[in-house]
């Protein structure tokens, strides 16, 4: 098992009777009714009973080390000693130990697609329920907050400063680590609030809002200032940052721009993009940039192109926003879908249908001028890409219509180039994905800016970025020590 400050099993699974183990039943994740969820955006999971907490992680076998969800989680949680730590109900010391591996366990708790990573892999999958790894470390990090609060222990000032750009997952949690080691941090973000698609993306049902601000506040509680409305390449530069005293930069800037359909009808209105559709429908108006400071206009019959994450919180906010039949076109196969399976059964749960094989090629217009049809074509699925995936082909003439009056188009997005065409030195690829020559620290072909998070991997997973944003605070670190 991991090493680790809080006592974990003695003896270790030597200890454990796995069957008496095995028959502990397991704890149902509680959602509120589909009817009465989708009147609202308030969270659909009901928060787990400290009871329930502690039966739930006493079904935990202990699997010899090394556990197979420790080494399936990103941010490699000693999840064993959690679960140890919350069957005997010691909440708060559970909570700690997260903070030790993670810096938002809060958030990734939520958010992660556990069925992909700790929860799929947790051995009891092959005769029984898995562990709701997730909800524990959701329950016990809420519990400790509300009981104890949540301080970050802030190191020994050692008089560097280092600018973050951008507020996301990766900056966040690499700003958590530098005051950790006495550095000075401000952050540059350029929306007016901090939380990068934590707020201006996944939906508050999925992440309450006042989750993503609480990490932020501890943040500004313990020195670190965050400097809003700040347009890194464009209201300043990197160099500027150099020039102003940071004698290292961090760029956490993800990948925000939306994937063009490249199709006839696409600028009609009531055609959104997913992030603006997104942002517009759940963020506070207030916390959104002055020209996006109005609410979609949604129909009765909306569709949603796509098959990821995003397409799910698409597909989920459109009954909410008031519409009553809502569609998900996609070009290849439920099993190709590379969002994750949980919110994709909650999106069916909430009405969600799927149209699978199926392409939009265009959007025609009603007399009104709004989108009244998207024209599709079938698709077959031919021989596997270069990564293994079977290719979508069309299937020629088969054209038909499904009526619709809004389209979403979440197609997957694009980096924003500003930074490396802006930064002397700094080296990009694949349109603007920053190039790192040390992934275990970050470090750029820029020396002193190190980057991490989607705009270096692409769209991925707010668990990765935010292991991403630890790792190069550690590389930061070292330079500067190295520095001196
Ligand atoms: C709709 C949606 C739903 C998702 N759902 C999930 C999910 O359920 N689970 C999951 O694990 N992942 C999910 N993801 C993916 C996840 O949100 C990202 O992988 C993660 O947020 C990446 O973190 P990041 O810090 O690299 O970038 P971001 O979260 O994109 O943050 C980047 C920040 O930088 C700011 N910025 C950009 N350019 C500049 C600049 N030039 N100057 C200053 N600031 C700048 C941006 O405004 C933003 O605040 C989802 C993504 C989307 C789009």
């Amino acid at each position: 098992m991991p090493t680790s400050t809080v006592q974990t099993i003695p003896g270790a699974s030597l200890a454990i009777d796995r069957k008496a183990r095995a028959n502990v039943p397991a704890s149902i994740q509680n959602t509120r009714p589909v009817s009465v969820r989708i009147l609202d955006f308030n969270d659909v999971v009901i928060p787990m009973e400290p009871e329930d907490a502690m039966l739930e992680a006493a079904r935990c076998v202990h699997c010899p080390d090394p556990a197979p969800c420790v080494v399936a989680c990103p941010a490699h949680n000693d999840i064993p000693s959690a679960m140890w730590l919350i069957e005997q109900g010691r909440y708060v010391e559970a909570a700690q130990l997260y903070r030790e591996t993670s810096s938002l366990p809060e958030i990734c708790s939520r958010v992660c697609p556990h069925e992909q990573l700790c929860q799929g892999s947790c051995t009891l999958q092959k005769s029984l329920a898995t562990i709701q790894t997730g909800a524990l470390e959701a329950f016990v990090t809420s519990y400790a907050r509300e009981l104890a609060g949540t301080t970050i222990p802030v190191g020994e000032p050692t008089g560097k400063r280092v600018a973050i750009v951008g507020a996301g997952p990766a900056g966040l949690s690499c700003a958590d680590q530098l005051v950790q080691m006495g550095h000075q941090v401000v952050v540059f973000e350029s929306k007016p609030t901090g939380g990068g698609l934590l707020v201006y993306g996944i939906p508050n049902f999925k992440l309450p809002k006042e989750i993503v601000s609480a990490k932020i506040s501890d943040l500004e509680r313990v020195g670190v200032e965050f400097v809003y409305n700040a347009y890194i390449g464009q209201t300043r530069t990197i160099d500027d940052l150099f020039n102003d005293g940071f004698e290292a930069v961090f760029v956490g800037v993800g990948t925000l721009i939306d994937s063009p359909m490249d199709v006839p009808g696409e600028e009609l209105p009531g055609v959104y993009k997913a992030t603006e559709f997104l942002m517009r429908a759940n963020t506070p108006l207030e916390q959104l940039p002055p020209e996006l400071r109005s609410r979609p206009q949604v129909g009765k019959k909306i569709a949603v192109i796509g098959g990821g994450d995003t397409a799910s919180d698409c597909l989920r906010t459109a009954p909410r926003m008031g519409a009553e039949q809502v569609i998900c076109l996609y070009r290849r196969t439920e099993r190709e879908m590379p969002g994750g399976r949980h919110d994709r059964e909650l999106a069916k749960e909430e009405g969600a249908q799927y149209q699978f094989l199926t392409q939009p090629v265009k959007f025609h217009p009603g007399e009104d001028g709004r989108v009244a049809q998207a024209e599709c074509i079938r698709m077959v699925l031919g021989e596997p890409d270069a990564k293994g995936r079977r290719k979508p082909v069309p299937v020629e003439g088969s054209n038909f219509i499904v009526e619709v009056d809004t389209v979403v188009k979440a197609l997957g997005y694009w980096p924003d180039p500003i930074i490396g065409k802006t930064t002397p030195g700094l080296e990009t690829h694949d349109w603007g994905l920053i190039t790192v020559k040390d992934k275990t620290t970050g470090a750029t072909t820029r020396p002193g800016v190190f980057a991490g998070g989607d705009d270096v991997t692409g769209p991925d997973m707010v668990v990765t970025a935010m292991v991403a944003g630890r790792k190069a605070a550690a590389g930061i670190d070292n330079y500067l020590k190295e520095k001196k």
